[in-house]
C-alpha cells in the first residue's frame, strides 16, 4: 500500500488564502516564513479533511488509491467490495441500490458487500462495554479522525478509548472469516482519514485500499458505467440489520438499542469539529463529573465526511440513510441475520491504541509576551479574544504558534495592514525625499555647468590676454611642470621651446627643468617650497638678460612667473621711462632746489626731462 502523506498542498494552485490553516483543529498546517506557502506537517495530521473542503481553488488533495485498486481488480485474484452505508446519502442519483451494486461488480469486483453488518457487529461490543460500567468511562473508536486525536494530541486518554475495531476492519475480518483468507479487501466510504487507518491492520483485517464515494465515481465515469444499461444485482451476505443507521452519529447506538436516555442512559454523542474538541477536552479534564461515556465524530456523523460529493444537505443525506435502513431491515431474515452473527462470535475485534504525543512544548511567558508585542497585541483584552481571521481562537494562541514555528507573523492581517500602511507611509515619505534630492541636483547640475561655462570662458579670456602681453608669463605646478604659458614665454627661452609649442601648444605638460637653465629652475624651486616671491630678478639667458618675476600662486601648489627680456625694445623703452621716473623722483628735490635758484629754467629743465620720458613712451613723435 502506497504510504505519500494523506494530504498535500499543491503549492502552485494555492492563493495563500489560509483558509486551511484556519480550519485545521490542530495546527498541522505550517506557514513557511519565506515562501508563505502553507505545508501539511503529516506527523500532526488527524486525516480529518477539513482543509480539503475550506481549500476553494482545489490545492489540497488527499491521497488517491484510483490507480491501486485497479491494479487489484486487473491482478486476477478475488477483489472484495465493501461499502459503508452512507452510500444511501451519497449516491441518492442512482434510483436503486441493487444498481449501484451491479455498477460496482461492473468494475470488476468479485464481491460487494456492506460494512452494515460490521457495525451490527462493533455497537454490540459497545453495548456490553456500556452496560457492564466497570469503573472507566471510554470513548468510542469508529472514527479514525477522533481516535487519532486522541493518539497524537491527549496520549494519555488511549486507555479510554473502547478497545474495539471500526466498522471497516470488523466486516474485513468477517469478508475473509467466510470468503478466505486471501481475499482482497476495497473499502468504498465517505471518509479520508480511513486511508491512514488502513494502513495498521495487517492479517485477516488487511484493507488492501480505500475508495472514496467521489473515488469510486470517478472509475463508474472512466469505465463508462452507467446504470441504465444494468440489471439489479444484490449485497453479497452476510447482510445488516441496524447497522445501515451509522452514517449518522448515534446511529450506532440505536442500532444495538443502547440507552440514549437523558434521564437513564449514560452515553453522550458529541459530532462535528468544534463539539469534538471540546468534548474530548472536557472528558480529559472533567470526566470524575461527567459521567458518562463519549460516541463521538468529528464530522457531522459519516454524512458530510470528506471523501463525499461537495455539495451535500446534511438533512436530506440523514432523510435518505434513515429510509434506507428502513427498507434494509424490513428485507433481513432475522434468522439468517442470528446465524451470521453467531457465526462471528470467534472473530477477535478487539484493538489496541499507540500514543503518538504531538503536543509542543508552549514556549515561555516571556517569549508570548514578546510577540504579542511585535505584532502590537499586547493588550489584556487581546490575549483573551481574537478576530481568529488567523486561525486561532485568539492572539496569545497565535503568538504560541509563532513561537512554535507554525505560524507566521502575515498571518495576523490587523499586523500585515497596518505594516502595509506604515510600509506605504515610509514609501511616500522616501518618494517626497527623492523628488527633492532630484530638483536639488538637477539645479548644482545646473550651476555646475554655469559656473564650468564661466571658468571656461575666464579661461579663455586669460589666455588671450596672457597671449597679448609683451612679458612671458607661466604658471606651473606642484611637480614643475607647465599648466599654462604665452608666446612671449615661448619666445624668450628660444627656438627649441618653439618646436616643442609646435607638439605641445602652450606647452602645457611640459617640464620646466627640460626647457629652462638650472639657475632659472631653482628660482621656481625655491618659490614653490618657500612660497616667497622673487622680483626682478635680473638673469643672464644664452645671450639676453632676462628680469624674472615669480609669486606663488596658490602655496606649495601653484607658482605663476613674468619673465620679461631686457634687449627687447620695447621693455628697454620701458626701462628707460622707468629709470628716468626714478631720477626725476630722487632729483626732485635738487630740481626744486635748482629752479628756485634759475626761475623758470627748472621748470624748462623739468619739462625737458618729460618729453624724454614721453618720446621713449611713444616713439612716433621723437
Ligand atoms: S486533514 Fe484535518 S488535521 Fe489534517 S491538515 Fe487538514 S485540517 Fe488539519
Ligand atoms: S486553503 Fe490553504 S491550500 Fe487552499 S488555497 Fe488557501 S492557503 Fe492554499
Amino acid at each position: 500500500m502506497l504510504t505519500d502523506p494523506l494530504l498535500k498542498i499543491r503549492q502552485e494552485f494555492c492563493i495563500k488564502c489560509y483558509s486551511c490553516v484556519r480550519i485545521c483543529p490542530v495546527n498541522a498546517i505550517r506557514v513557511d516564513v519565506n515562501s508563505e506557502f502553507p505545508s501539511i506537517i503529516p506527523e500532526r495530521c488527524i486525516g480529518c479533511g477539513s482543509c480539503y473542503r475550506a481549500c476553494s481553488p482545489g490545492a489540497i488533495i488527499y491521497r488517491s488509491s484510483i490507480e491501486e485498486t485497479k491494479i487489484l481488480l486487473s491482478s486476477g485474484q478475488k477483489v472484495a467490495a465493501i461499502c459503508d452505508p452512507m452510500i444511501s446519502g451519497e449516491f441518492h442519483d442512482i434510483t436503486d441500490y441493487r444498481k449501484f451494486v451491479e455498477m460496482i461488480r461492473q468494475l470488476g469486483f468479485s464481491l460487494v458487500s456492506e460494512t452494515s453488518f460490521g457495525v451490527d457487529l462493533v455497537a454490540r461490543k459497545y453495548k456490553e462495554i456500556f452496560n457492564n460500567f466497570k469503573g472507566k468511562y471510554h470513548i468510542s473508536a469508529n472514527c479514525p479522525s477522533v481516535v487519532a486525536f486522541i493518539e497524537k494530541y491527549y496520549p494519555e486518554l488511549i486507555t479510554n478509548l473502547a478497545p474495539i475495531v471500526s466498522p471497516m476492519v470488523a466486516t474485513a475480518k468477517v469478508i475473509r472469516q467466510k470468503y478466505g483468507p486471501d481475499i482482497k479487501i476495497v473499502f468504498i466510504g465517505p471518509c479520508i482519514a480511513t486511508k491512514d487507518e488502513a494502513l495498521k491492520f495487517e492479517g485477516d483485517a488487511r484493507i488492501d485500499a480505500v475508495l472514496t464515494f467521489v473515488e469510486l465515481r470517478q472509475l463508474f465515469t472512466m469505465f463508462n458505467i452507467r446504470e441504465s444499461q444494468l440489471e439489479f444485482s444484490d449485497f453479497d451476505p452476510p447482510y445488516g440489520f441496524k447497522g445501515n443507521l451509522y452514517p449518522i452519529s448515534n446511529g450506532i447506538l440505536q442500532c444495538v438499542d443502547i440507552n440514549e436516555n437523558l434521564l437513564t442512559g449514560n452515553v453522550i454523542t458529541s459530532e462535528g469539529r468544534h463539539n469534538m474538541l471540546n468534548s474530548v477536552k472536557e472528558f480529559d479534564s472533567g470526566i470524575e463529573m461527567i459521567k458518562r461515556h463519549f460516541n463521538i465524530f468529528y464530522d457531522d456523523g459519516c454524512l458530510m465526511g470528506p471523501g463525499t460529493s461537495a455539495g451535500g444537505e446534511k438533512f436530506v443525506r440523514m432523510s435518505l440513510v434513515v429510509d434506507y435502513a428502513n427498507k434494509r431491515q424490513n428485507t433481513v431474515d432475522n434468522t439468517t441475520w442470528n446465524t451470521d452473527i453467531s457465526s462471528c462470535e470467534n472473530i477477535d475485534l478487539s484493538r489496541q491504541f499507540l500514543a503518538d504525543d504531538q503536543r509542543l512544548p508552549i514556549p515561555p511567558e516571556e517569549k508570548i509576551d514578546e510577540i504579542l508585542k511585535m505584532i502590537k497585541r499586547e493588550g489584556e483584552k487581546d490575549n483573551e479574544v481574537g478576530c481568529e481571521t488567523c486561525g486561532y481562537t485568539n492572539c496569545r494562541e497565535f503568538a504560541i504558534a509563532i513561537s512554535q514555528g507554525l505560524a507566521t507573523t502575515d498571518m495576523c492581517h490587523v499586523f500585515s495592514r497596518r505594516n502595509r500602511q506604515e510600509y506605504i507611509k515610509t514609501l511616500r515619505t522616501t518618494n517626497e525625499k527623492l523628488a527633492r534630492i532630484k530638483v536639488a541636483l538637477k539645479e548644482s547640475e545646473e550651476k555646475a555647468k554655469q559656473e564650468q561655462e564661466a571658468q571656461k570662458e575666464t579661461g579663455d579670456i586669460i589666455s588671450t590676454m596672457l597671449q597679448k602681453l609683451l612679458s612671458g608669463v607661466v604658471i606651473v605646478d606642484e611637480k614643475l611642470k607647465i599648466v599654462q604659458s604665452n608666446n612671449a614665454f615661448i619666445r624668450i627661452l628660444g627656438e627649441e621651446a618653439s618646436m616643442v609649442d609646435e607638439v605641445i601648444p602652450g606647452l602645457a605638460g611640459a617640464d620646466l627643468k627640460a626647457l629652462l637653465p638650472i639657475h632659472i629652475y631653482k628660482m621656481f624651486s625655491y618659490v614653490l617650497a618657500t612660497d616667497e616671491p622673487i622680483e626682478n630678478k635680473d638673469v643672464q639667458h644664452e645671450d639676453n638678460k632676462i628680469s624674472v618675476s615669480i609669486f606663488p600662486i596658490r602655496s606649495h601648489k601653484y607658482v605663476g612667473a613674468i619673465l620679461r627680456d631686457m634687449y627687447a625694445p620695447e621693455v628697454r623703452k620701458e626701462q628707460i621711462v622707468k629709470r628716468l621716473t626714478e631720477v626725476i623722483d630722487e632729483s626732485f628735490d635738487t630740481v626744486q632746489k635748482i629752479a628756485y635758484l634759475l626761475g623758470e629754467g627748472a621748470a624748462k629743465t623739468e619739462q625737458m626731462l618729460n618729453s624724454v620720458i614721453e618720446s621713449h613712451k611713444n616713439p612716433t613723435k621723437s
